[in-house]
Order: structure tokens, then C-alpha cells, then sequence
């Protein structure tokens, strides 16, 4: 199974538009060049995304994907929804509604915010289909996808809690986080890779700040931890020179297998 991290900044970008830009990051290292956070998982004919940010269209353009299996959303927040309509075109071929898989509260913002994609309505054009539809998943939830195993766990994350992932029991995806329920912390123990939120180096209201991500990472014991969403005060090469030795900021399309 190839996991392809497509994107790894937080909200704004890397660079951000405006005076912010590139913040502290050196613009010369492509590294630093960083789109709104998804993740490709790929297995034989199976692909599922997770979270469709605004930058969904161009991450997934090269990949030449037929189509898409199921997408995951971990929160309603506009960094992992904006680009949900840009997928429209995996409907097309079979006319087979695109399974959306999330917690309650997200599922009935989706169905605010694009209810055009669920929903026929009067002021839809009369050719126009929904393309999706809305399977809603529980906080420490199990679904089975064409044989990948997906388990959701509750993580904190400021004002709202979002769902973090487990796949095959091998590989956790915890984007958007600041705290863990203790339930949550224990079943990220000894596992093979960690991708977790280390947004910067201060701490923040709402994503884990560098030295409290490295602590939960000496205590879960991945053997491999990557550090994802991060800030344009993050610029890679000194967020690497700060990283315990199992650890490395990820970046743009980096790929690994589990
Ligand atoms: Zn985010
Ligand atoms: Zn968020």
C-alpha cells in the first residue's frame, strides 16, 4: 500500500498570499513549497483520499487516478473541504456517487455548505446529478475499504474535535490536533509511521507545537514519525535540524509504502 502525502502546510499555504509569503522559509528549497493537507492511500485498485482542501485539483491532476473509491474527511474546516466540488469528475464514468465518509457534525456542514452534491434541488440544472453521497462515521469507528482497514479515533483540536486515523493497524494519519483523549493516545502506540501536526515552533491554540509533538512521539513509539501542517514560520531545514532522530518535517508528494 503507497500512502503519497499531497499536501503538508497549514491553512494558508506555503507560500501564503499577501505580506505573509514564504514567512521564515527559504523559498530556494522546494520542500518549502507547500499546498493545504491530503493524503493519497493507494492499494491495487483502491484509492482513498483524505480531506479535499483548496488545493485538491492540482495535487491530484499528475496521478492519473480512474477514480476514487471513498474520501475521508477529518474536519470541516476550509484547508480540508474547499476542493470537495473540484472532484465531480470521478462521478462521470460510471454515474457511481462518490462515498464521503465523516463524524456527524462535519456530514450535516457538508450538507450546508455543498448541498448541491448531495441533494438534487429546484435550482439545479436538469441535467445535473449529485455526484456524492454521505456515509457518517462515530469516533472510534471501523471500516473495512476493498480490504484496507481504517480506524477513527477523537483528537482535540481548540474549539472543535476532529477525527484522526489508524490504516491496517500499521500507519496513523493525525492531522489537526492538539490534544488526544487518553482512549485516542493509547491506540497510537509502537506503531510503524506517524504522521502527526507539528504546525511551528510556539504554541498554538488549536495544532501541537514542535517540542509537545516530539513528546507524544517519544512515548507512542513509531518507528517513523513525520510532521505535517506546518506553518510558514516552519521552514524545513531548521525544522529538521530541531527533529529527534526517528523524526523529519514531511513535504509536498513524499511517498512511503506499509
Ligand atoms: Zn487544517
Ligand atoms: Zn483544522
Amino acid at each position: 500500500m503507497k500512502i503519497t502525502l499531497l499536501g503538508t502546510g497549514t491553512s494558508v499555504g506555503i507560500p501564503s498570499l499577501g505580506q505573509l509569503g514564504w514567512g521564515k522559509c527559504n523559498p530556494e528549497n522546494p520542500k518549502n513549497s507547500r499546498q493545504r493537507c491530503s493524503v493519497l492511500i493507494q492499494s491495487n485498485n483502491t484509492n482513498i483520499l483524505i480531506d479535499a482542501g483548496p488545493d485538491i485539483k492540482n495535487q491530484l491532476i499528475n496521478h492519473d487516478l480512474d477514480g476514487l473509491n471513498a474520501i475521508i474527511i477529518t474536519h470541516e474546516h476550509a484547508d480540508h473541504i474547499s476542493g470537495l466540488d473540484e472532484l465531480r469528475p470521478f462521478y462521470f464514468p460510471k454515474k457511481e456517487k462518490i462515498n464521503i465518509y465523516t463524524i456527524e457534525r462535519t456530514a450535516t456542514f457538508l450538507l450546508n455548505r455543498f448541498d448541491y452534491l448531495f441533494k438534487k434541488n429546484e435550482k439545479s440544472q436538469s441535467y445535473f446529478k449529485p455526484p456524492m453521497s454521505l456515509n457518517v462515521l462515530s469516533y472510534y469507528d471501523e471500516i473495512n475499504l476493498n480490504g484496507i482497514k481504517i480506524k477513527t479515533i477523537k483528537q482535540h483540536h481548540g474549539a472543535i474535535d476532529t477525527i484522526g486515523l489508524i490504516i491496517n493497524d500499521k500507519f496513523a494519519y493525525c492531522t489537526d490536533v492538539v490534544d488526544f483523549p487518553e482512549d485516542s493516545f493509547n491506540k497510537l502506540r509502537n506503531l510503524d509511521t506517524l504522521v502527526v501536526t507539528g504546525l511551528r515552533s510556539t504554541p498554538h491554540i488549536a495544532h501541537a507545537h514542535f517540542d509537545l509533538t516530539f513528546s507524544w512521539i517519544k512515548e507512542l513509539k513509531p518507528k517513523k514519525a513525520y510532521l505535517t501542517h506546518l506553518s510558514p514560520d516552519s521552514d524545513h531545514d531548521t525544522v529538521l535540524s530541531l527533529c529527534p532522530k526517528n523524526v523529519e518535517p514531511a513535504y509536498d508528494n513524499m511517498f512511503f509504502n506499509i
